[in-house]
Parts: C-alpha cells; sequence; structure tokens
C-alpha cells in the first residue's frame, strides 16, 4: 500500500489540521485522540511518512525506529501514567480496523483497561 499524502495524520504534521498536541521532537508527534477510549488517549506519530507499523518496521532508519519509540516513553512518562499503567496499540490493516494510514501507536490510560480484546459477538 503506498502513503497517501492527504490521510488527517499527514495534514496534522504539515499544521493543516489543528491537534492538542502533548509533545513533540525530532522524531515524534504526539497529540489527544479526537473521540478518547480512555481517560488518557493520546497517539503518537512519526514524523516520516509510514503507512502502518509494518510498513515502519521494514523500511524506515534505524535511527527513526530508535527515536520513535523512546518519544512513546517519554509521552508515557510525561503523561504520568507509568505508575499506574498504561496500554499501547497498533492496528495494522483491514482485520484490526486501522482508519488513518499513517502509522500511530495509541497510548491508553486512567482507568482499568480490562481485557485486551472485548469479548467476541
Ligand atoms: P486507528 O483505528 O487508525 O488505529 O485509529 C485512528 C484514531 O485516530 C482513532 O482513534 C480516531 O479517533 C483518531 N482520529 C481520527 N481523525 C482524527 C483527527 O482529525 N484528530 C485526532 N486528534 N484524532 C483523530
Amino acid at each position: 500500500m503506498s502513503y497517501d499524502t492527504s490521510n488527517v495524520f499527514a495534514r496534522i504534521l504539515r499544521g493543516e489540521l489543528p491537534c492538542r498536541k502533548v509533545y513533540e521532537d525530532e522524531w515524534a508527534l504526539a497529540f489527544e485522540d479526537i473521540n478518547p477510549a480512555a481517560p488518557v488517549h493520546v497517539l503518537v506519530i512519526p514524523k516520516g511518512a509510514y503507512v502502518s507499523l509494518s510498513d515502519f518496521s521494514a523500511t524506515a532508519p534505524e535511527a527513526a525506529i530508535a527515536g520513535f519509540f523512546r518519544a512513546v516513553g517519554k509521552v508515557a512518562e510525561e503523561l504520568g501514567v507509568t505508575a499506574n499503567g498504561y496500554r499501547v496499540l497498533a492496528n495494522h490493516g483491514p482485520d484490526s480496523h486501522q482508519e488513518v494510514p499513517h502509522f500511530h501507536v495509541h497510548i491508553l490510560a486512567g482507568r482499568k483497561l480490562g481485557p485486551m480484546l472485548a469479548p467476541q459477538r
């Protein structure tokens, strides 16, 4: 799948759409999810153009991968959620329900998050 430069996170990175920024460095931007699923729900995205985790892990330079995952840890630290705990989640592709085709991880926290997946219906 090729990268669609008109996806919403690409537009946020270019400053064309607003976001509630919580962290930014050379490698990553973190901002609040527009439709939070927990009291703390922050998205962390790399600054480069990667469709998903598979694309990022296969094609990003080592420094970008290290920089991104260090940023995820820093965001969790800055959000103050490391003591009580948090969940990091990344969706890839249709079965996962990935909606935005720019790689991102969700940081979820602020309440007991329960089992990892909802029971199958
Ligand atoms: P996915 O299902 O792709 O893993 O998650 C995409 C997430 O992006 C969803 O949780 C959705 O609420 C969030 N989202 C979609 N559009 C926007 C937007 O324009 N701004 C922000 N802050 N979040 C968005």
